[in-house]
């Protein structure tokens, strides 16, 4: 067992060039645009050539609902598509990229951990391929256009009080959620409220991961709703005449990242939208090339599966026309006993009867996820406190619903430790039980889509909505969105819109404070409750021990 920290781990690593990386894949050296020696983005020509192959079969890594005891859905992906790789599958994974604000407010990477990583995991970590700059530049064009329209006579007479495109940064800066622009008299144009989301929180990177090209991407930027008229009509970024310098800036953003994990295998890593008012997975570029390319791609979705496999099933698949062939339910030992009442400071200890009163959270995942037609593994993602006793019972009660769960050890001895899953999931995804459906049909009217998925997966019994909203939601299917999915935006942290209520309860209202329309993403998001899209610092950020050591290394970055 090691007590190494990620970055030491992921520093030790016997990187191979790209290029061998690109080659398991069948990529050529001439197909892959390298960013140093281990980082490439694949060529548009090449993805281009793929588009008459046979897909791979695709695999989602999900979770409970997160704990503060963490539960691994990334260092499993990475664990998994290593153990697929060990036991002699061609396998690829996919997951997304990290934004700077997490980096430097609390500690946690978005490369895995221990021995199941994607190196390397300080560029990706920090300014990787440039990604989040183009995505960041490419919004605030738009908006600096927005205010220039307004400040040389308005001519689409935009009520200033009605601007929602805001500016984004990656970094978590609370000072900047809620300002005053323009100020400083007539040369500096009319003052008004707006703000900064971070950078993940943009439609522009919401749109980049569902584009499934550059036209497509051009297309949806064109579509963005910026603002509104006096009478309420709305302009769109193509009213603006922003949507095509926008893709000038994301040309090479939208190209997948191609590194590697630390055993050498192929990872895609591209695109981080938020997981709550975006629908939270990699890109739908990376992800399609993936699948034309390995027998089995690995990809994670954000948060528990109520949010991340739930948006993944209903917005990304139903958009990108694919279709999971198996599920993977993260698990940890920790959360199951926190879920069952145990608080963070006494996990230490062993408690069986915690963790079976907790495991019914896990329970309530695994059905969901089976109502989308697609089989289920539980992993449970081994930590070492985790006592034998506690395992079983985790086993026990998935074993009583008819699935099963295997105990993962990636994290402390990569590929080693996931071959078992590997085989399990190989099992699965070869079983041909799959018999994927989204929850709901794209016809049926947006509150019921809300109603479905507050009914059917959070085990709600109503949905609580003022008149404002009913009739902003029919205004919209009047307008012609009432096709779209719903991005629900929810605590993480719990079935209900209350994070402290763990477990499984049902029966409660969900209440819905607001909804907003993603015209270029394409799909209305419903808000429940306080949802901060830019984040803020904790009291003791991470940046304050992150620094370089004498040799030039990064010190303090996981
Ligand atoms: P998620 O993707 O679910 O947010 P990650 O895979 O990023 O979670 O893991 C969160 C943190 O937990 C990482 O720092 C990782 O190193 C740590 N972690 C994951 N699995 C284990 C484990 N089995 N033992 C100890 N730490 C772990
Ligand atoms: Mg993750």
């Amino acid at each position: 067992m090691s007590h190494k920290s990620d970055i030491e781990i992921a520093r030790e690593a016997a990187k191979r060039p790209i290029q061998e990386i690109g080659a398991k894949l069948g990529i050529g050296a001439e197909d892959l645009l390298p960013y140093g020696h281990d980082k490439a983005k694949v060529s548009q020509p090449f993805i281009d050539s793929l588009a008459g192959r046979p897909d791979g079969k695709l695999i989602l890594v999900t979770a409970i609902n997160p704990t503060p005891a963490g539960e691994g859905k990334t260092t499993t992906t990475v664990g998994l598509g290593d153990g697929l790789n060990r036991i002699g599958k061609k396998a690829a994974i996919c997951i997304r990229e990290a934004s700077l604000g997490p980096c430097f407010g609390m500690k946690g990477g978005a490369a895995g951990g221990g021995y199941a990583q994607v190196v390397p995991m300080e560029e990706m970590n920090l300014h990787f391929t440039g990604d989040f700059h183009a995505i960041t530049s490419a919004h605030n064009l738009l908006a600096a256009m927005i205010d220039n329209h307004i400040y040389w006579g308005n001519a689409l007479g935009i009520d200033q009080r009605r601007v929602v495109w805001r500016r984004v940064m990656d970094m978590n800066d609370r000072a900047l959620r809620d300002i005053v622009t323009s100020l400083g008299g007539v040369p500096n144009g009319f003052p008004r409220q707006t703000g900064f989301d971070i950078t993940v929180a943009s439609e522009v990177m919401a749109i980049l991961c569902l584009a499934s090209d550059l036209a497509d991407l051009e297309r949806r930027l064109g579509d963005i709703i910026v603002a509104y008229t006096r009478d309420k009509a709305p302009i769109t970024c193509r009213d603006i005449g922003a949507d095509g310098a926008m893709a000038v800036l994301l040309k090479d953003a939208i190209q997948p990242n191609l590194v590697q994990t630390l055993e050498n295998n192929p990872a895609f890593v591209h695109g981080g939208p938020f997981a709550n008012i975006a629908h939270g997975c990699n890109s739908v570029m990376a992800t399609k090339t993936a699948l034309k390319l390995a027998d089995y791609v690995v990809t994670e979705a954000g948060f528990g599966a109520d949010l991340g496999a739930e948006k993944f099933m209903n917005i990304k698949c139903r958009k990108a026309g694919i279709a999971p062939s198996a599920v993977v339910v993260v698990a940890t030992v920790r959360a199951m006993k926190m879920n069952g009442g145990v608080a963070k400071a006494d996990l230490g200890a062993e408690n069986v009867e915690a963790v079976k009163a907790g495991c019914p959270n896990l329970g309530r995942h695994i059905e969901n996820v089976k109502s989308f037609g697609v089989p289920v593994v539980v992993a449970i993602n081994h930590f070492s406190g985790d006592t034998e006793a506690e395992i079983a019972a985790v086993e026990e009660y998935v074993a009583g619903l008819g699935s099963e769960a295997v105990l993962c050890k990636h994290w402390a001895l990569g590929s080693e430790g996931t071959e078992e899953l590997a085989r399990r999931v190989v099992a699965l995804a070869e079983s041909g039980q799959a018999e994927f459906e989204p929850l709901y049909p794209d016809d049926m009217g947006l509150f019921e889509k809300i109603e479905t998925i507050a009914k059917r997966i959070y085990r709600a019994d109503s949905v609580v909505a003022d008149a404002k909203v009913l009739s902003q939601l029919r205004e919209w299917e009047a307008a012609g969105f009432g096709s779209l999915p719903v991005c629900m935006a929810k605590t993480q942290y719990s079935f209900t819109t209350d994070p402290t209520v763990r477990g499984a309860p049902e029966g409660f209202p969900i209440p819905i404070r607001e909804v907003r329309l993603s015209a270029g993403a394409g799909f209305v998001v419903a808000i429940c409750g306080e949802i901060m899209t830019m984040p803020g610092l904790p009291s003791a950020p991470a940046a304050e021990s992150i620094r370089l050591n004498a040799d030039g290394f990064v010190e303090g970055l996981f």
